[in-house]
């Protein structure tokens, strides 16, 4: 081990508070589900009958925690013209693996909390069109919003409940846990074919229909039944 003193620019760990426990949990890899909905599927222009789940990244420093009953300040990324919100249960991964077996997969997760995806759809759509990777639609700054998070152990795992998202007091989204096409659990037997899943990795579970754009001075206000609500001012 390198000792931290030795590092020219150490980079401070990411870190989300957890609720009731005093304690934090540090980010390792951020994942996210693509089109985990069928109403979105659709709205996005798939087919949410044959598509097997698909991931992508957001880097672990793109975490913006919003704490319960403090609006957080998000700035308005550059290169857009149309910023979406896409709001998603977050659920984080306490114990890890490779081919988890979906059976056992929600003995990985101990944690959930209310997150944003925030999408530049206009990069993204554009990318997409090009047949390029739509990372700059996707990964850039603060674009991973997170709430705390709540043990599974103090509040089980989340396989249904409202989900819904306000502008300005309007609700834009509003769907269940229970339309998610594939669930937690086999998010996380799916991902862990790709990748090695270990302590500290999150999942964005994918965002209901409905996604659509913010701007600056709209106030976004982001709820999972049994998590704590988010507000978010688009600075
Ligand atoms: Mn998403």
């Amino acid at each position: 081990m390198t000792p931290l003193a030795s590092v020219l620019f150490p980079v401070a760990p990411v870190l989300i508070p957890v609720c009731r426990s005093g304690r934090h949990f540090q980010v390792r890899r951020i994942y996210c589900v693509g089109r985990n909905y069928a109403a979105h599927a659709r709205e996005m222009g798939g087919d949410p009958a044959r598509e097997p789940p698909f991931f992508f990244q957001k880097p672990t420093d793109a975490i913006q925690v919003a704490l319960p009953g403090v609006t957080l300040e998000h700035p308005y990324p550059s290169m857009t013209a149309n910023y979406h919100h896409e709001v998603e249960l977050v659920a984080a991964i306490g114990k890890g693996g490779r081919d988890i077996d979906a059976f056992g997969a929600l003995d990985c997760v101990c944690a959930y909390a209310v997150g944003l995806d925030m999408t530049r759809r206009d990069l993204q759509r554009a990318m997409a069109e090009q047949k390029k990777p739509w990372e700059v639609g996707k990964s850039f700054d603060h674009a991973a919003i997170v709430g705390q998070l709540h043990l599974a152990s103090d509040i089980g795992h989340l396989a249904r409940g409202a989900i819904t998202l306000a502008v300005n007091g309007q609700v834009r989204q509003s769907s269940d846990l229970a339309n998610m096409t594939w669930s937690v659990a086999e998010q996380v037997a799916n991902l862990s074919r790709y990748y090695e899943l270990l302590p500290g990795d999150i999942i964005y579970s994918g965002t209901p229909e409905n996604v659509g754009p913010v701007m600056p001075g709209d106030v976004m206000d982001a709820a999972i039944a049994g998590l704590d609500e988010i507000r978010v001012r688009i600075a």
